[in-house]
């Protein structure tokens, strides 16, 4: 076990302060009547305030993830935790954030407005991660290290060792997002709760659960860390309507895993359809629901494809990324309209 010293890597005004105590925190339990949070009586049924700690939906996350109750947070899509994360540990004006180049862009956003310094350090050719020089970048200012695997918008995951060695190494917090990991054959990090004290596992709704409309993001960390979050989130962060979907969704895990075969099994074929195809000069290693491609000309392909009604993510000027979309595995009929238009090219 890594232990993490807590108290030397929370922002002091954050440790010190009392965060707001709402009438749902104050009683807890049943009662018959409840007068004590200014709502409107009649049952709309949404006119109570939700559970701000959503137990009811925590528990069955807790099992479908095998992660404790009190290791979780749940928030307005993953992107509020990053937020949360960031404002927990890092000091405006003071301190940075690490993160690899190329990766999904919230961290750096969620960093500067914060007015926390996002520092990169650009991946190998191969989209590894350079360990000696990640290592290297490391100074006081650095608080929080996010890590993106698999990678977006590269595809491939981190290697694990790399990512361990950076959990040992480093004292501070080690964000892992694992938007994709349904898609991948590797098992979640958050199986190592208990192994590092400073390690963050961040998972989604949004991807194979198919459900980014609701905004269900996910957090696991120690119940420590946890508790930080709790500290500083805004008291009713999940509303009712993403409490209850959420939970029906969860509970119904076959459909998830039927609809997860079909995409994988979708992006193999895609895959080779994309590998006939004069116009696609790279195909990268996937393990999640995208394909990084490259081509010699990515704004005409990308323009050409919008001209018909078929959009990818354009990541031409992204570092690493030059001349390189990112698309997205559909349904076969929408990929077979993809490959129709890039043969008419
Ligand atoms: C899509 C994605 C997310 C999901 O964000 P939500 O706010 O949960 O929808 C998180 N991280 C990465 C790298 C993603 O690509």
């Amino acid at each position: 076990m890594k232990r993490f010293d807590i108290n030397g890597w929370v922002r002091p005004n954050i440790l010190a302060m009392e965060p707001y105590s709402s009438a749902r925190d104050e009683f807890k339990g049943e009662a018959s009547v409840y007068l004590d949070a200014n709502e409107n009586p009649y049952n709309t049924p949404y006119n109570r305030y939700p559970d701000p700690m959503q137990w009811k939906l925590k528990e069955r996350v807790a099992e479908v993830k095998s992660v404790p109750k009190d290791s979780i947070l749940l928030g307005n899509g993953s992107d509020e935790p990053i937020d949360l994360i960031i404002r927990a540990f890092c000091v405006p004006g003071k301190d940075s954030i690490l993160t690899l180049e190329p990766t999904y862009g919230m961290y750096q956003v969620a960093a500067e407005v914060n007015d926390i310094y996002c520092k990169k350090v650009k991946l190998t050719a191969d989209f590894q991660i350079n360990l000696p020089e990640l290592l290297a970048a490391i100074d006081a200012t650095v608080k929080v290290i996010f890590i993106c695997s698999p990678n977006n918008p590269t595809g491939n995951s981190l290697k694990r060792s790399d990512i361990y060695k950076i959990l040992d190494s480093f004292e501070g917090i080690v964000v892992v997002d694992e938007a994709y990991i349904d898609f991948s054959a590797d098992s979640s990090l958050s199986k190592n709760l208990n192994d590092y004290g400073n390690l963050i596992v961040l998972q989604t709704l949004s991807k194979a659960w198919g459900a980014a409309g609701i905004r269900l993001g996910m957090a696991f960390a120690s119940p420590e860390i946890i508790a930080v979050l709790n500290k500083i989130k805004y008291p009713y962060n999940v509303n009712q309507l993403t409490q209850e979907k959420a939970l029906e969704i969860l509970n119904n895990q076959s459909k998830m895993e039927e609809q997860l075969k079909a995409i994988l099994e979708e992006r193999t074929r895609l895959q080779q359809e994309l590998n006939n195809l004069p116009l696609i000069m790279k195909i990268y290693p996937t393990d999640a629901n995208f394909i990084l491609v490259r081509v010699d000309d990515a704004n005409a392909v990308y323009a050409k494809l919008a001209s018909d009604g078929i959009i990818v993510r354009n990541r031409n000027k992204v570092t690493l990324c030059a001349n390189c979309l990112r698309i997205t595995v559909g349904t076969p009929e929408e990929d077979d309209a993809l490959l129709k238009a890039l043969r008419k090219m």
